[in-house]
């Protein structure tokens, strides 16, 4: 090949009105999984990537490319799957009460979740606070798991997008995280995997999200929605805000706890005004047969007879978990408000380090999670506060240095006003 023909060349010089062709970025792809392509040429084509984007063509080609590095999850012919997924965001426990919510409205569901990435946590370390629980699923037990519960979470097996695990790890070392074709043929690959009927990406947007402007989250939505579509996806996008934690807890059993109790109808109010949006959405999705009211009354009727909770309790042990022995944090301690007035805001990004200084997150790949820290808001945002009136409730681990460093943070998240302040709407925008 000349080097001007190089992709990495091409890319470089897109500018000017030049495409990468299927054939080369697929040639690209599987020399890199197969180690013919050094590690050195995918990180410039990966900052060639960063600098100059994708059109939406060569995104598409990316991301099959992706797809059919590996395997994907099979079903029975008559089997609709539903699929959702969110780019994370501090205090996200979305899937934890929509993935059952929809098993019991009869939608089978099964989710390929991550771990926790920067100051967003991750859907698996939460769950693996439960004792037992296994969240390494092979295809076989996800097939089962869907045909007997409706409903599993686990992480993709290793046979699931091995281009996109070789190449975010690469990404993550060359800071080339951050590119929405990148994110977008990351996210897709994987998802496409789980071969879904319906698609629903929850973009998150704001300081406790990798997306920090509405224009960023705004341009990866519309990418995530035109590259799904195009792939023969139905797929959708909500934009949520994430200018403050979502929902009452932050960190992983303290998030579990908060899960249960929004699937036994006593859920906080932004967490169950996403969730029930999306669960009405992915529905009508699959039965647009069904009026909204109805499918919004079924949902309703689904966690007051405790059949949702029931079948979160299923999922849970199926894949080995034991729920009665989920612990409650043993050290606590409560922090009181600076002053009087009302809450303006509570820093996302400051509670996110706060949890991972604690170890309920991780500074390296390598580290283990506490996923007894957390935190959990007594107060939020809009609420009144009085001077010395406990805001947090602040679950700490054994080191008094980690303990005071998060203190510290989690002291500096909190802004207090004398103007009556209130929360911006949870959802923003909703992109089909
Ligand atoms: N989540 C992913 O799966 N991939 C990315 O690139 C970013 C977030």
């Amino acid at each position: 090949m000349k080097s001007s023909d190089h992709p990495i060349q091409i890319i470089s010089r897109k500018r000017d009105g030049h495409e990468l062709t299927d054939h080369q970025i697929r040639s690209m792809i599987t020399g890199f999984v197969d180690g013919s392509i050094p590690e050195y040429q995918m990180t410039a084509l990966a900052m060639a990537i960063y600098f100059q984007g994708m059109s939406l063509k060569e995104t598409a080609s990316l991301t099959v490319a992706m797809l059919e590095s590996g395997d994907r999850l099979q079903w029975p012919a008559e089997t609709k799957i539903t699929s959702k997924h969110s780019t994370g965001g501090v205090g996200d426990k979305v899937s934890l009460i929509l993935v059952p919510l929809l098993a019991a409205c009869g939608l089978k569901t099964p989710k390929l979740s991550g771990r926790g990435l920067g100051i967003t946590g991750g859907t698996l370390d939460k769950l693996e606070s439960i004792p037992g629980l296994q969240t390494s699923l092979s295809s076989s037990q996800i097939t089962d798991a869907i045909e007997s519960v409706g409903c599993c979470i686990c992480s993709a097996t290793d046979d699931i997008a091995p281009a996109d695990k070789k190449l975010y790890a690469l990404r993550d070392a060359t800071g080339t995280v951050p590119s929405i074709p990148l994110i977008t043929s990351s996210i897709l690959s994987k998802k496409l995997a789980e071969q879904p009927d319906c698609l629903l990406l929850d973009v998150k947007c704001g300081k406790g999200a990798f997306m920090k402007t509405t224009e960023h989250a705004t341009e990866l939505a519309h990418t995530l929605l035109q590259t799904g579509n195009r792939l023969g996806v139905p797929t959708e996008c909500v934009i949520s805000d994430m200018s403050q934690p979502l929902g009452r807890a932050v960190g992983n059993s303290v998030e579990i706890h908060e899960a249960i109790d929004a699937l036994q109808g006593k859920g906080d109010t932004r967490l169950i005004e996403l969730v029930l949006h999306m669960a009405t959405h992915l529905i009508s999705k699959q039965h647009p047969e069904r009026f909204k009211t109805e499918i919004q009354a079924h949902i309703q009727h689904a966690i007051q007879s405790g059949e949702a909770f029931t079948k979160f309790e299923e999922m849970i042990r199926f894949q080995g978990g034991d729920l009665a022995a989920l612990s409650t944090p043993e050290k606590k301690v409560k922090l009181c408000a600076p002053r009087d007035g009302y809450i303006k805001a509570i820093d996302p990004e400051k509670i996110g380090l706060a949890i991972i200084e604690m170890g309920g997150g991780r500074k390296t790949k390598e580290q283990t999670v506490d996923h007894a820290v957390g935190c959990t808001f007594l107060k939020q945002v809009g609420d009144k506060v009085s001077h010395d009136e406990e805001w947090v409730e602040v679950a700490y681990p054994e080191s008094e240095a980690q303990k005071a460093k998060a203190i510290e943070y989690i002291s500096q998240s909190i802004t207090i006003t004398s103007e009556i302040s209130t929360p911006p709407p949870v959802i923003t925008q909703t992109l089909s």
